[in-house]
């Protein structure tokens, strides 16, 4: 077949392309049939899926793990025959693996992978509104996505409104008749804010719009927004599934294949897909999501105690506190409470800036979701980019992505960066 021009010549194009190599049947289609349910017909559990979906042994060497296919072409026995692939844009075997993974992982008809996740983020959203349309963005989110609905699509002609999104009538009395999507981070980069995901659901189907949810906090083991009603999740994987701070990656993963069809075909269209190498490095790290996530929740935890009983915190914002706002409804759907913390300092920026400079086992930097603790100040590092907006932070405010180390030392390093007095 030739480059697909159409979505329904993409989806014929990657349905080709998944029975080469991977006994699936669509690139990133729930584990094709075979790792959706076990022999005896029970469903397999997470873990298994996230080891072995899209990941049968290579059928030429049998192989355990995935190769990197690093080639941007294939060669074809003759004009338009070939094996399911042609051109590495379009698909490429290594990509097509974690893609299956990714749907699998997230209970969703189709994977995409993405360069990164703004890439996932653009292509969703130049898929799914255009001028004209108008998008429900949360008051409280990764302030690059804030920036892409701000700085590049309002001068495209896609109005966006930014709603707090725990007000379920605020919510309703944002819809307008073009208003094509409700974008839902939960829990929110850096404030930790919870969005109810089932009932968001429902006001976009009453709406004729969809409920994204970008699950990039959370992760697939924590939080499945799809099972609770959402259209598409959107992952930054240069986070937790990718977890070790070594790759920047992006993904989709629809619930309906025909949207699904149209994301894969501007996917290809638009171009911002990830290397094979990085591909392989997302997948490597899936692998190991759910003991990574448990080890995360539990040092967290721990984090959470003793910033609770330090006199110059004066907030803690974590899902898992009993007065969080959102404690209730992130108890309903989540699993466990995550890896990631902010708190407030009494002293003010000042304090905050001082803690950030004097941690030594948590390393002072952006991102998050990695192995490593990460300290940041989001004011000046990762949310710069709201300042004087609606979304602004406070500049009290200090986030950590608690890391898998041992949790005495993660207690005893921040005990000495809090002792400011
Ligand atoms: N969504 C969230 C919640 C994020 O924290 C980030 C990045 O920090 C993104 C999306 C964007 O992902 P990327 O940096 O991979 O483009």
């Amino acid at each position: 077949m030739d480059q697909p021009e159409t979505p329904e010549q993409t989806a014929e194009h990657i349905r080709a392309a998944g029975s080469a190599s991977f006994g699936s049947e669509v690139h990133g289609d729930t584990a094709g049939d075979r790792w959706a349910a076990g022999d005896d017909g029970r469903a397999y559990g997470f873990e298994t899926l996230a080891i072995h979906a899209g990941q049968d042994p290579d059928p030429t060497t049998g192989a355990v793990v995935v190769p990197i296919y690093q080639t941007s072409t294939y060669a074809q026995t003759e004009v338009g025959v070939h094996r399911g692939y042609e051109y590495s844009r379009s698909g490429n075997p290594t990509r097509t693996a974690l893609e299956t993974c990714l749907a699998a992982l997230e209970g969703g008809r189709t994977g995409l992978a993405f360069a990164s996740g703004l890439a996932a983020e653009d292509c969703l959203l130049r898929t799914v509104t255009g001028p004209g349309g108008h998008v429900i963005v949360p008051d409280d989110a990764y302030g690059g996505t804030y920036r892409l609905f701000a700085k590049v699509l309002q001068r495209w002609g896609v109005d966006h409104t930014p709603v707090p999104l725990g007000d379920l009538d605020a919510v309703r009395a944002a819809v307008r008749p073009e208003t094509a999507l409700i974008w839902c981070e939960t829990p929110t980069n850096p404030l930790l804010g919870i969005a109810d995901i089932a009932e968001l659901a429902t006001i976009a189907r009453a709406a004729g719009a969809r409920l994204v949810v970008d699950n990039t906090f959370a992760s697939p083991y924590l939080q499945q927004p799809l099972a609770l009603g959402a259209d598409v999740v959107v992952h930054s994987t240069t986070k937790y599934l990718g977890g070790h701070s070594d790759v920047v990656g992006g993904a989709l993963v629809a619930a309906d294949p025909a949207l699904g069809e149209e994301l894969a075909y501007n996917q290809n269209a638009m171009g911002g897909v990830p290397g094979a190498f990085d591909s392989w490095l997302v997948l490597r790290g899936a692998k190991t999501l759910g003991v990574r996530m448990d080890r995360h929740c539990a040092n967290a935890a721990r984090v959470v105690d003793l910033l609770c009983s330090s006199p110059v915190v004066s907030a803690v914002l974590y899902p898992g506190l009993p007065d969080h706002p959102g404690h209730e409804i992130a108890s309903k759907q989540m699993s466990q409470y995550g890896g990631m913390v902010s708190f407030r300092l009494r002293g003010g920026e000042a304090a905050a800036l001082e803690v950030c400079r004097r941690t030594r086992v948590f390393t002072l930097g952006e991102s998050l979701g990695g192995v490593e603790s990460l300290i940041e100040h989001p004011g000046r590092m990762t949310h710069a980019s709201v300042a004087g907006s609606q979304l602004e932070v406070p500049s009290d405010l200090v986030r950590l992505s608690v890391g898998i180390e041992t949790g005495d030392d993660l207690l005893a390093d921040l005990e000495r960066a809090l002792d400011l007095g």
